[in-house]
């Protein structure tokens, strides 16, 4: 059985991300130029990177950005989760992430994208943590291992920088690293859009007044508010509605808006 698939990444693109144009401009040239001109590399002697950090609260789009690169770019895509890696049964763990990185070989141009990498961090004060040793030895291996043809690039996603085991981050493994912080007030605008392009608005929804008010908010947090907006509202038209019947008469489906009101609530 495959490790993962494409599934629920295919589509996901750039128009979907709402404000980090430089962080996306920096992921893509970090990512996209040594796919498509290791030569490039090779002419300044220099190794294409094999591993970019990205580093932010959660909710912020991390995990987003990498699917739309992904996406964009034609890379083959292998979500894992950090906590997934890790196993209590000896030479699981180190089996598991041979299996990830042959996956990706197999199909590069291909991008590993590993979220909660600080979890796979042995912490300091407790006396045990040899799993989470391994594994990160097992990654370094692999890291080190990749061809220099910049084809197969991890993505390591955390909230916590500091949490990383430094080994990790040295030159040659994950050596760039790119914050993606929680949006200001136009990027707020701009993901409120995305998240609300699908519904019918009413006219009295004031987007600019709303990222004004949601200051703190991340990407998730507006994504979630667009939703339940559209909940609120569902539920104003429910009482008009015999769900027994086969089908919503169109009339009814035509005059369901979401309003201002319901965003506020
Ligand atoms: P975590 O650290 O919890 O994994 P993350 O930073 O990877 O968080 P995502 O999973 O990328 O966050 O974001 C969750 C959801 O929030 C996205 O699927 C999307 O709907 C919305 N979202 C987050 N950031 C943005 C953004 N910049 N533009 C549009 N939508 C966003």
């Amino acid at each position: 059985k495959p490790v993962s698939g494409f599934e629920g990444i295919s589509q996901v693109t750039y128009e979907d991300i709402g404000g980090l144009r430089e962080e996306l401009q920096r992921l893509r040239e970090t990512i996209e130029l040594p796919m498509r001109h290791p030569e490039l590399f090779r002419r300044l002697g220099i190794e294409p990177p094999k591993g970019v950090l990205l580093f932010g609260p959660p909710g912020t789009g991390k995990t987003l950005i990498a699917k739309a690169v992904a996406n964009e770019s034609g890379a083959h895509f292998i979500p894992i989760a950090g906590p997934e890696v890790i196993s209590k049964y000896y030479g699981e763990s180190e089996q598991r992430l041979r299996e990830v990185f042959d996956e990706a070989e197999d199909n590069a141009p291909a991008i590993i994208f590993i979220d909660e990498l600080d979890s796979i961090t042995p912490k300091r004060e407790e006396v045990t943590g040899e799993v989470e040793r391994r594994v990160v030895a097992q990654l370094l291996t692999m890291m080190d291992g990749l061809e220099e043809r910049g084809e197969v690039i991890v993505i390591g996603a955390t909230n916590r920088l500091d949490a990383i085991d430094p080994a990790l981050r040295r030159p040659g493994r994950f050596d760039r690293e790119i914050e993606i912080g929680v949006p200001a007030e136009p990027d707020r605008h701009d993901i409120l859009m995305i998240h609300t392009r699908g519904m019918p608005l009413a006219e009295d929804v004031n987007l600019s007044e709303l990222s004004a008010r949601t200051h703190g908010y991340t990407g998730a947090d507006l994504a979630a508010l667009a939703r339940e907006a559209a909940i609120r509202a569902l539920r104003r038209y429910l009482p008009d509605i015999d769900l027994d019947e086969e089908e919503i008469p169109q009339e009814i489906l035509e005059k369901m808006v979401v309003t201002y009101k319901d965003f506020k609530q």
